[in-house]
């Protein structure tokens, strides 16, 4: 059977890395009918958009793609093409393994956990007001009349919606996974402390929802004990359930802890549509060069290939990877600096994807 998946490779290190993982999911003998599709920077002097309307068709007619990483302006400019697709095909769920590899360059063994981030709303939703605009002096206006004290005039204001039916979805979805996967504990990361009517609804759902799970169990954590545990005792943790903005910190944090960036995959789920890519951005430092890890985005493909039902060809990626970094003689110079500290003998980025081809059982 051939599958259609839209293939975004993005910009950065994207191209060099998807077409690294292309080579590997075309040689377990997967029929791909890959729609390759551009969006970012690069598109915007064409369409005037840097996510043009025949690129959300093509996802809508797929159902699934695949993506490198794309740019997004600091401060000013478009806003992301990546949280503007999840926003588009209600990918609510971002699920982001992290697991320890042999040889992956860690000071940390054996993890194994999840984070599955809420996706659609949080400091994301982006509701943002400049300073100096109507609207902030106009709900300056609205905190006074509620008896608070109101902020400063030059103030910007970011706005965070959580709500009881997405809070309910996402750790509906945390438990539905942590039962699929044989996972045994999830744990709400919050900051009900502080924020007690945003963060304080979210933990509230987050604990009714655990009462229809008795077989897995449940606590929760403030989001800053969570990233002090998660250095002192990554053990400790299982599957992570955390709104958009302390997942996207956390997993960055977890990608840490097994080898970096290069190695932590991810899915960006709906219920209709499913886009694959890892946590990593786009590495301007890096890119063009041939020296970016690829790993992650090739975990990503496994992650894909396991949507697609292709399970047996994704445990043979992932096995391929495992026995490559095992060997630890054909890796790229960020695992090897974790290793040895030095960046002698590391193969480029299209080296190493032939050596985890050469892996493939
Ligand atoms: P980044 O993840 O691109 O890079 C952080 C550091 O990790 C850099 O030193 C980089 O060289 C290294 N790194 C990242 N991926 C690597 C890999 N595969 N192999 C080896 N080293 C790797 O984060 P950033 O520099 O903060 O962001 C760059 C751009 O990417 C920004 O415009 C950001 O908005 C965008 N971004 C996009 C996505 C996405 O497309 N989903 C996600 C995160 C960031």
């Amino acid at each position: 059977m051939t599958h259609d998946v839209v293939l975004i490779p993005g910009d950065g290190i994207g191209p060099e890395i998807t077409s690294a993982m292309r080579r590997v999911v075309e040689a377990t003998g997967v029929q791909i009918n890959w729609n390759v599709q551009d969006a970012g920077a690069g598109v915007m002097g064409e369409y005037g958009t840097p996510l043009p309307e025949h690129v959300l068709e093509a996802v809508r007619a797929t159902k699934v793609a695949i993506k490198g990483p794309i740019t997004t302006p600091v401060g000013t400019g478009f806003r992301s093409v990546n949280v503007a697709l999840r926003k588009e095909f209600d990918l609510y769920a971002c699920v982001r393994p992290c697991l320890s590899q042999p040889g992956d360059g860690s000071r940390y063994r054996d993890v194994d956990l999840v984070i599955v981030r809420e996706n659609t709303e949080d400091l994301y939703a982006g509701i943002e007001f400049d300073e100096g605009s109507p609207e902030v002096v106009e709900l300056n206006k609205l905190v006074e009349a509620s008896g608070q004290k109101p902020f400063a005039a030059d103030s910007a204001i970011s706005i965070k919606p959580i709500s009881i039916a997405r809070s309910r979805r996402i750790v509906e979805y945390a438990f539905e996974y942590a039962r699929r996967c044989g996972r045994k504990k999830v744990t709400c990361v919050h900051k009900a402390n502080i924020m007690k009517a945003t963060d304080g609804l979210y933990l509230r759902i987050a604990r009714e929802v655990a009462e229809r799970y008795p077989d897995i169990e449940f606590n929760d954590k403030i989001v800053d004990a969570t990233c002090m545990g998660l250095v002192q005792e990554p053990h400790d943790f299982d599957v992570l359930v955390c709104l958009n903005l302390y997942g996207d910190i956390v997993s960055d944090l977890c990608a840490g802890l097994v080898g970096g960036l290069g190695m932590a995959p991810g899915a960006n789920i709906g219920a209709d549509v499913a886009i694959f890519e890892p946590t990593h951005g786009s590495a301007p430092d890096i890119a063009g060069k041939d020296i970016a890890n690829p790993t992650a985005e090739i975990l990503s493909a496994a992650m894909l290939l396991d949507h697609l039902g292709e399970t047996d060809a994704a445990e043979r990626i992932r096995a391929a990877v495992r026995a490559t970094l095992a060997e630890g003689s054909q890796v790229t110079g960020d695992v090897q600096r974790a290793l040895t500290g030095s960046a002698e003998g590391v193969v480029g980025t299209q080296e190493y994807a032939d050596a985890v081809i050469s892996h493939l059982a």
